[in-house]
């Protein structure tokens, strides 16, 4: 048996969207996520496992070389910094937008023009901190882990920073997004001393990402 390959994701949109590229190649899990407690999922093909790990983790455990392979949200790589990781392939999947959010009360635009420093609440310190850095506002950065959208609801915060996919979150809870950021997908990454001992394993498995993702673009007309 050759060598086992480990592709580091994380339950939910991000591994249901990724198993359709991976049916392309005949490679299915085992087990679904969503149904088994297991963190360690094996698939058809004895030489690939995936480890189910939190969205946010997904690079500690490429960048240490506990999984050779991972699909991360660009959110996730910026906030990590993406240090001894390669980027090769935008999956284009678990798209959705970083958002400035506020209270549809709240006059976001004056806000900006007058220069008034606001509170930010926000799960994406280092993507808030560029953004308004970048327009030159002094901002004060709240760091929450959830729920965001509530900051402004009970006055910790002026506007959020969030993801956005649909926009349901944001319309129940009174919010209005007010500037986007980025659009936001997900990224195969590849620990980089991983790529440079097991290439030949390596290569064959982002060769499926990447007709996958071709064959995906196809059928949407991209290409
Ligand atoms: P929605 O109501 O569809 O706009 O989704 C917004 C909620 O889902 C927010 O709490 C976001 O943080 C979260 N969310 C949306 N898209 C993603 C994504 N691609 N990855 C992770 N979280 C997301």
């Amino acid at each position: 048996m050759s060598e086992s390959l480990t592709i580091a994701l994380s339950k939910g949109r991000i591994f249901e969207e990724t198993m359709p590229l991976l049916a392309v190649a005949g490679i299915t899990p085992l087990e679904n996520p969503e149904h088994s407690r297991k963190l360690v999922i094996k698939t058809n093909r004895p030489e690939i496992r995936f480890i189910i790990v939190r969205a946010s983790d997904v690079p500690t455990y490429v960048q240490h070389g506990a999984a050779d392979f991972g699909i991360a949200g660009l959110d996730v790589l910026i906030e990590h910094g993406g240090e001894g990781l390669y980027q090769p392939l935008d999956l284009n999947i678990a798209r959705c937008r970083m958002m400035v959010a506020a209270l549809e009360s709240f006059d976001y635009a004056f806000a900006v023009r007058v220069g008034a420093r606001l509170r930010v609440a926000t799960k994406y310190v280092q993507i808030a901190r560029e953004h308004f850095a970048a327009k030159r506002m002094h901002v004060d950065l709240i760091k929450l882990y959830g729920s965001m959208e509530l900051a402004p609801i009970v006055g910790l915060a002026d506007v959020i920073v969030d993801l956005v996919s649909t926009g349901n979150t944001l319309k129940a809870n009174h919010l209005v997004p007010v500037e986007q950021i980025m659009d936001v997908s997900s990224r195969l990454v590849v620990n980089q001393a991983a790529f440079k001992l097991k290439r030949s394993e390596m290569m064959p498995v982002m060769d499926i990402f990447r007709s996958a993702c071709r064959m995906t673009d196809r059928q949407e007309g991209k290409i």
